[in-house]
């Protein structure tokens, strides 16, 4: 039986989350329901926090954060799952009729623009219970724990980020940035083939589990004033492939000063500023690619559940904390706290 209320961590106001008792949300055609095992704390619930809203414009009551999450099916409504399945649930809202749908490209679907997530612009998983689209949801096979299925959506958009490049077997490869999607684009380019992976990062707050991992080969100073220099030395000549996965004008740079001519450069980070500022030239007169890539298409989501019930990749390696709900507050100033340690922290609600 499910409650008439649950606990919910519910944005109150800008770096304020509470942990409130909030109706449970109504079943709808087309829904399920699920109880939250974990949900994954992402650098954009960083965003909303600190701006103490989502991205809807109506701005509900109880605006609850958290897109990367998986639970038990409490109630399968019309749909084809069944009571006590496990779930996850694709955080990319799609409307499967556009062209870009009907191609395999539903995270370029017209209708949502990229943007419309579950936990953004309506309700998320920091919460007992969860009522989304089955046409969202996903059987989690039993390989795949909970903890793990909290990081689907950081992988998800490693892997969709790895297949857009043009990555070839043997090809040297840098990552500009330290966060979990820029090492989980390590783990899977390795897995890809790369012969040479090179991280170029700021600070090491976020590296101790890159260097016990090990898949990095070496690790560069981004801010250094030679950096381009270590990069042509380190890669004898350049990378092949960059992939950006900051979102800033300085990490853009970087990956322009580390690739090859001829090479490419995988823009994953999403910038806040509206505009950054770019050496056009670096790109023109080399002849670099500049790809862009978000989210995964809805084949690839799948993929992602597959390539860890596979072992092909252990995403649960990378996690720091696992907290309680109670402590969603603490997980998100923990993330932005300057002694932190944080890579990758997962709630259980
Ligand atoms: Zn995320
Ligand atoms: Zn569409």
């Amino acid at each position: 039986m499910t409650k008439n209320t649950m606990k919910a961590g519910v944005l109150v106001g800008p770096g304020r989350v509470e942990i409130r008792d909030v109706p449970v949300p109504d079943m709808a055609p087309g829904m399920i329901r699920i109880r939250v095992r974990t949900c994954g704390v992402c650098g954009s619930d960083i965003h909303m926090w600190k701006e103490g809203k989502g991205w809807n414009p109506e701005r509900p009551d109880n605006f609850i954060m958290g897109h990367e999450f998986c639970g038990v099916v409490t109630d399968s409504g019309d749909s084809d799952f069944r009571a006590g399945e496990r779930v996850t649930f694709w955080a990319n809202l799609y409307c499967g009729e556009c062209d870009m749908c009907r191609s395999g490209r539903e995270q370029l679907c017209r209708a949502v623009n990229g943007t419309n997530y579950i936990g953004f612009v309506c309700n998320g998983g920091y919460a007992e219970y969860f009522v989304g689209k089955a046409m969202n949801a996903y059987r989690l096979p039993d390989t795949v724990s909970d903890v793990a299925a909290g990081l689907i959506d950081p992988l998800m958009v490693a892997y969709h980020a790895v297949r857009r490049s043009g990555l070839k077997l043997h090809d040297k490869v840098l990552v500009v940035g330290s966060g979990i999607i820029a090492q989980l684009i390590g783990g899977l380019a390795k897995r890809a083939g790369a012969s040479l992976l090179v991280m170029s990062r700021i600070d090491d707050r976020q590296t101790d589990k890159a260097r016990e991992i090990g898949d990095f080969d070496a690790y560069v100073y981004g801010n250094a004033s030679d950096r381009a220099e270590r990069m042509r030395e380190l890669s004898e000549g350049g990378f092949d492939v960059a992939f950006e996965a900051v979102g800033s004008g300085d990490s853009l740079a970087a990956c322009l000063d580390g690739v090859k001519p001829g090479g490419e450069v995988v823009m994953i980070g999403n910038s806040i500023a509206p505009t950054v500022p770019f050496e056009l030239n670096l790109a023109v007169l080399h002849e670099v690619r500049l790809t862009g890539s978000v989210s995964c298409t809805r084949r690839e989501f799948e993929e992602t559940i597959d390539l860890i019930a596979r072992g092909i990749i252990d995403p649960e390696k990378y996690v720091t904390d696992v907290l309680p709900l109670a402590e969603l507050q603490q997980a998100l100033e923990m993330q932005v706290s300057p002694e932190g340690h944080v890579l990758k922290t997962v709630i259980r609600p």
